[in-house]
């Protein structure tokens, strides 16, 4: 990373926090009011997973998960190679959206739920954001330590869950 890089990061980090934290509790909102909560199995891979507030979470299957402030995000990936501006999911705090054709997979499920949990340590949306964008940007989406704590962790619970849990679906 360059120099100016490294300096622009947490400025670029907290800007960007600060305005996509707003679009987040946004979608949180319209994610709890339409969405399904956890399974009696989901409630237990979250609490596994450390979320303190599992019965808070919501599921939405939706054609196309929303990325938040598109030229926002596009910036971020022209700066940083691999910052994602697709997904099969995305975690608004309790609010998760699952791309339709992945809405039973667990381990994408779990690996949000992570996210969840990160929410609840960071002390809400704006902390989490903060956190997860200088990560990105400092580390690149796939190196993110926040990314690969979600990934471990799901592994991790999905292990320790009874087998008929498992077969593994495709990765997130
Ligand atoms: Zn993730």
């Amino acid at each position: 990373m360059t120099l100016i890089k490294r300096l622009a990061v947490p400025a670029l980090a907290d800007t960007g926090a600060l305005l996509a934290a707003f679009w987040v509790r946004r979608q949180e909102v319209h994610v709890c009011k339409l969405g399904d909560a956890l399974s009696a199995e989901e409630l237990k891979l979250a609490r596994l997973v450390g979320v303190q507030f599992p019965e808070r979470v919501r599921l939405l299957g939706v054609e196309e998960v929303p990325f938040p402030l598109d030229g926002l995000t596009k910036w971020l990936a022209r700066l940083h190679g691999n910052f994602p501006t697709r997904a099969l999911g995305l975690t608004a705090r309790y609010g998760i959206y699952l791309q339709s054709q992945s809405r039973w997979n667990v381990e994408l499920i779990v690996h949000e739920l992570v996210h969840t949990s990160q929410y609840e340590k960071a002390n809400g949306i704006l902390g989490f954001l903060r956190q997860y964008l200088r990560d990105c940007l400092k580390n690149g989406y796939s190196g993110a330590e926040m990314e690969q704590e979600a990934r471990n962790l799901s592994i991790c619970a999905l292990r320790r869950k009874d087998q008929h849990m498992i077969p593994f679906p495709e990765t997130a």
